[in-house]
């Protein structure tokens, strides 16, 4: 809720299993040139996907966090887990905001 680095950084890859029943709107997705799924917004480097809302760094919201795809919901911040994750750090980075320490 206070970083959101990673949704305004990435591509984000939609999967078919994402859009089975209600679930992630299809029409907050688009494809890229290579015919891949996408959250919108992602498809161009530093971009941001459709459906984060709020200032990144400062207080943001997935507006579809319980329908939200796998590939977000399997990423995971820097030692959330007892690991870091360098594409957390990658991703904070860009916008000026240190990486998530171990403690
Ligand atoms: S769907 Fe939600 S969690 Fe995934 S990138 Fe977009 S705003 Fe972030």
């Amino acid at each position: 809720m206070g970083c959101g680095a990673c949704c305004a950084f990435f591509p984000v890859a939609v999967q078919q299993a994402d859009l089975v029943g209600p679930g992630l709107p299809p029409a907050l997705t688009c494809f890229d040139k290579n015919h891949q799924q996408l959250m919108k917004g992602t498809q161009t480097s530093l971009s941001r996907c459709a459906a984060l809302k709020g200032v990144v760094g400062t207080r943001v919201a997935c507006t579809i966090y319980d329908d939200r795809p796998a590939i977000c919901r399997n990423f995971q911040r820097s030692w959330e887990n007892g690991r870091s994750n360098p594409l957390c750090d990658q991703a904070r980075g860009i916008y000026g905001l240190q990486a998530f320490s171990r403690y």
